[in-house]
């Protein structure tokens, strides 16, 4: 098996690093990350410039572009043969809830969607590497199991793994995304020349993060599984919008 290994956080990410290391005798890994840190990129491509990979001296390709773009290149062409399935991570940072909206983690395992196969995402709640050693092994477990997996096309799993050595991690629980709060206002700032900005603010707190959610998982120190799909359809909605629609037209 063939696996394209990705990440938002940049392609030095220690995250990015203890993936690989986790995953490196149990399949053909290829990484391809991009350049700098893309955390917030969503699915977005670069369409305004040129893709430049460039292999380092670990072996693992740098691109001047976005998560989905490195997953993209390496689905299409970039690569001699083409991977079997689409692993991501392990961010440095919770995506729970909303934040898999904007989070170039996610997205890079939704970008392996064409492969039929079901793609993983992996998130490490905290923004410290100290327990990396624990998610990665966690990762290695539920990549090493894919094979038992029985998804439709195009699913994704998003998982999130408390900030806790291994002994003290509980267990797995499957979830469903909570919702996060507003976030709060933007921080001016002024550069020393006058110049205004803003600084996005952090993300807000989980407002429904009661148990059966992801955020109630990670809180009460089990790894949180929450299944993606990529259909948003909003299906109940067709009775409503039927009769809004009526002798509109
Ligand atoms: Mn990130």
């Amino acid at each position: 098996m063939r696996i394209l290994i990705s990440n938002d956080d940049g392609v030095t990410a220690p995250g990015l690093a203890a993936l690989h290391s986790a995953l490196a005798d149990y399949a053909e890994c290829v990484v391809i990350a991009p350049d700098q840190d893309k955390s917030g990129a969503s699915s977005s491509l670069t369409l305004d410039r040129p893709l430049h990979p460039q292999t380092l001296a670990n072996g693992f390709i740098s691109l001047n572009g976005t998560p989905t773009d490195c997953v993209h290149l390496g689905l299409n062409g970039l690569l001699e043969r083409t991977p079997d399935m689409v692993v991501s991570g392990i961010n440095l940072g919770a995506n729970l809830g909303d934040d898999v909206l904007y989070s170039g983690t996610v997205a890079a395992a939704l970008e392996g969607r064409f492969l039929g196969g079901t793609s993983f995402a992996f998130s490490l709640v905290s923004r410290l590497p100290d327990n990396l050693p624990a998610a990665a092994y966690i990762a290695r477990k539920l990549v090493e199991a894919h094979d038992r997996l029985a998804l439709p096309p195009r699913t994704v799993l998003n998982v999130n793994i408390p900030n806790l050595p291994l002994e003290h991690i509980r267990g797995i629980q499957l979830t469903r995304l909570g919702h996060r709060a507003r976030a709060a206002a933007p921080t001016k700032v002024v550069n020393p020349r006058g110049k205004e900005g803003y600084w996005i603010a952090v993300a807000g707190d989980a407002e429904d993060g009661g148990p059966g959610t992801d955020f109630h998982a990670v809180m009460q120190g089990y790894v949180s599984i929450t299944p993606l799909q990529l259909d948003r359809t909003f299906n109940d909605a067709f009775d409503s919008l039927n009769g809004w629609l009526e002798g509109l037209l």
